[in-house]
């Protein structure tokens, strides 16, 4: 069964004479393990499909579900991390402590909804260190977020995502702002980090060059009404 189901989802902005559509009966199955870009021009509906499987948005019409459950139940359970696209760091807390808090929070959430969260517990404990080695941020465990480049602002909020190991991770364009340079290296290292990890990752970027080098499918939209027109497997192997 796939990872993530989207079935025939509406989703429409606005009410009475000033609606807008942003989704238009979308259907789309993921299986588990794939990496699946969304690309399209600006208004497409990416976002919107990305927060509805974040559970940040309820579609008007149509079935979204995770592992069989609602996004909500999903986000509860700790399933599904989001890379939003600007990092969105604690400015007062440093590298380690900001990836260490989705950890502190459901410590937290333990005590009072103690079967919700110990689902999450039972998982392994994810070495939070290590996975800031593998991306390179072996050096700045300790600095401020505003003592780093965007790039490695850009990694500690992928290694926060990761760190309760969800098995589905959603990134709203998280190389948008990097300079070419920036986003290449990062790109090389989170391709290592999914041979690893393989966990299912859907991804919304404006550049098919992007989408190509790092996905196993393309889902190609298009605006007015917001659409699915193409599902491309790449079946190159990954350089
Ligand atoms: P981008 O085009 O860069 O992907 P987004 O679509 O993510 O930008 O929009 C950023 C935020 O602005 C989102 O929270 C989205 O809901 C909101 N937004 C986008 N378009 C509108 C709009 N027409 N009216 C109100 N809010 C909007
Ligand atoms: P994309 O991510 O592809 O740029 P979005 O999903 O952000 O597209 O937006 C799809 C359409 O819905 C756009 O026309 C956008 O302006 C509109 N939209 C998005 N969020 C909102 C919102 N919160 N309120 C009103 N309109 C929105």
């Amino acid at each position: 069964s796939p990872a993530i189901r989207i079935a025939a989802a509406r989703k429409i902005y606005g009410s009475g004479a000033t609606t807008l559509t942003a989704l238009d009966g979308v259907d789309l199955d993921i299986r588990p393990g794939t990496f699946v870009s969304i690309i399209g021009p600006s208004g497409c509906g990416k976002s919107t499909l990305l927060r509805l499987i974040a559970s940040l948005e309820e579609p008007d019409d149509g079935d979204v579900e995770i592992f069989g459950v609602s996004p909500q139940a999903a986000c509860a359970a700790k399933l599904v991390g989001f890379v939003p696209q600007s990092p969105a760091l604690l400015p007062w807390l440093n590298v380690l402590q900001n990836v260490s808090l989705p950890h502190k929070i459901n410590r937290g959430a333990e005590k009072r909804r103690p079967t919700a969260a110990a689902a999450v517990s039972n998982r392994p404990a994810t070495d939070l260190t290590k996975l800031l080695h593998d991306v390179g941020l072996g050096e700045a465990l300790h600095k401020l977020p505003s003592e780093l480049s965007g790039g490695m602002q850009q990694r500690t909020a992928i290694v926060r995502a990761l760190g309760l190991q969800p098995e589905v991770l959603l990134m709203d364009e998280p190389f948008s702002a990097l300079d070419e340079f920036t986003r290449e290296a990062l790109q090389e290292q989170l391709l290592d980090l999914w041979d690893e990890i393989k966990t299912t990752v859907v991804f919304v970027t404006h550049s098919v060059t992007e989408a190509v080098r790092l996905s196993d499918t393309v889902v190609v939209m298009a605006p007015k009404p917001g659409r699915i027109v193409d599902v491309i497997d790449i079946d190159l192997p990954r350089p």
